[in-house]
């Protein structure tokens, strides 16, 4: 009864399950883009551990960092403690990811995941500014608890814990408006309205591309206004940087186009390289207001993933040929994805680097295109308020090969769904 049937997924695990509806099968083993099945099935992956698996799966490099590390008894987990692996970790974060680029962050683990670090984000922003709302943007997305729940725009996600908006707010995070910066204007007017009661927020908190929002991407200039806004107005800017960094958009860190440095960076999924959960949230030196103990947690210190993160920089960052090929590949799609759109009605895509996302004006047309792709051996989900969003996110090591049979699959399945 078990083996190969899904019968005992159905049975025993929560009602909350969801990446297994979309893909009813029992995934085995992995390497590179390609998952296989136990029935021996091949899938190409183009969700990358919804963007964990920035490097591939079981990347070989990483891998071998792993088991030496686990053979001779390396600490696997160290709490905070000092350990080799972390001072290994942190050398090269400064040396290969810092340094270069003049960023002059404290790091602080906050926990394993995405969540842990947009947690830490928050509190660390209300505790230096004495102040709480939180700004964040219509369909955002930072997480799960309640905390990073508040300040995500997402009725559905945010409605069963009845957590209301921190401080959302209505201003669409708009793509278009790249530059336009009287578009801010009406924010800076709320914000200066101190007749009306409202409470000055302690940061605004934004992703530079929303992934989980439908591949919404900020321009430049907007970005750049919005930190000038933050400036101006006593808030502290948080990137989130969970599914846009470590090299998604092209850069190790997505804001790096728009010359922006914020005052606190979130960073987790692709951190550890190798799927491994580990997080950090960064922040400007001054800001490190934390006492001792603060904020801790049992998994702060997963050394596996800090010896797997210390390889992935090590292999993809010392120099800028991963960023270059992100950003070839990412025109390549565009392309591909600008012929599509030409060739069938009521679609649009947009994206930077190797996150790009297909719009249907129909969300059931893009859970169909979902399923045939599926069908046809290839893995890609649906992202935006409504579903309306197929979004493309395949590991940063796609061979191009991959790259263009992904993107076949895709063109069918859209064909086959008028
Ligand atoms: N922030 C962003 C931008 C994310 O995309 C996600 C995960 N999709 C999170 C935070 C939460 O990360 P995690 O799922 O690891 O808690």
């Amino acid at each position: 009864v078990i083996g190969t049937s899904m019968s005992v997924f159905d049975l025993l695990e929560s009602e909350v399950r969801s990446y297994c509806r979309s893909w009813p099968t029992v995934f085995d083993h992995a390497r590179g883009s390609r998952l296989w099945s136990e029935e021996r099935r091949r899938y190409l992956d183009f969700f990358a551990g919804a963007g964990s698996l920035n490097y591939g799966h079981s990347n070989p490099v990483l891998k071998r960092a792993l088991l030496s590390y686990l053979e001779r008894d390396g600490i696997v987990n160290g709490l905070d403690m000092a350990t080799t692996a972390k001072r290994d970790f942190l050398t090269a974060f400064q040396d290969l990811v810092l340094g270069p680029r003049g960023l002059p962050y404290k790091v602080m683990f906050p926990g394993p995941t995405g969540t842990d670090a947009v947690e830490a984000a928050l509190k660390l922003a209300r505790k230096v500014k004495g102040r709480e709302p939180v700004v964040s943007f219509t369909n955002a997305f930072h997480g799960m608890s309640l905390g990073s729940l508040a300040v995500t725009g997402n009725a559905f996600k945010r409605a069963g814990a009845g957590v209301p908006l921190v401080h959302g707010t209505p201003m669409p995070f708009d793509r278009y408006l790249d530059g336009r910066v009287p578009d801010f204007l009406w924010l800076e007017r709320l914000l200066e309205d101190s007749g009306s009661g409202l409470d000055h927020p302690a940061a605004v908190i934004v992703e530079t591309v929303q992934g989980e929002g439908g591949v919404n991407v900020a321009g430049p200039g907007w970005l750049r206004a919005l930190a000038d806004l933050c400036a101006r107005h006593d808030m502290l800017l948080i990137v989130d940087d969970v599914q846009m960094g470590c090299g998604r958009t092209g850069p190790f860190f997505s804001f790096e186009d728009a010359g922006i440095t914020p005052d606190i960076v979130t960073l987790s999924k692709s951190v550890s390289g190798y799927g491994l959960p580990m997080a950090l949230t960064l922040f400007s030196p001054e800001l490190d207001r934390w006492e001792p103990g603060e904020h801790n947690g049992t998994f702060r210190g997963n050394n596996a993933a800090f010896v797997t993160a210390t390889a992935a920089l090590h292999t993809y960052w010392a120099d800028d040929e991963l960023e270059r090929r992100t950003v070839r590949l990412g025109n390549r799609v565009e392309e591909r994805l600008s012929a599509m759109t030409r060739e069938h009605h009521g679609l649009s895509h947009r994206g930077r680097g190797l996150v790009r996302g297909i719009e249907f004006e129909d969300p059931a047309r893009a859970a169909a295109v979902c399923a045939r792709a599926f069908e046809r051996g290839l893995l890609v989900e649906t992202s935006g308020p409504t579903g309306q969003v197929v979004k493309l996110l395949p590991p940063l090591t796609v061979r191009d090969a991959e790259l263009d049979e992904g993107l076949d699959i895709i063109d069918r399945a859209v064909l086959a769904t008028p």
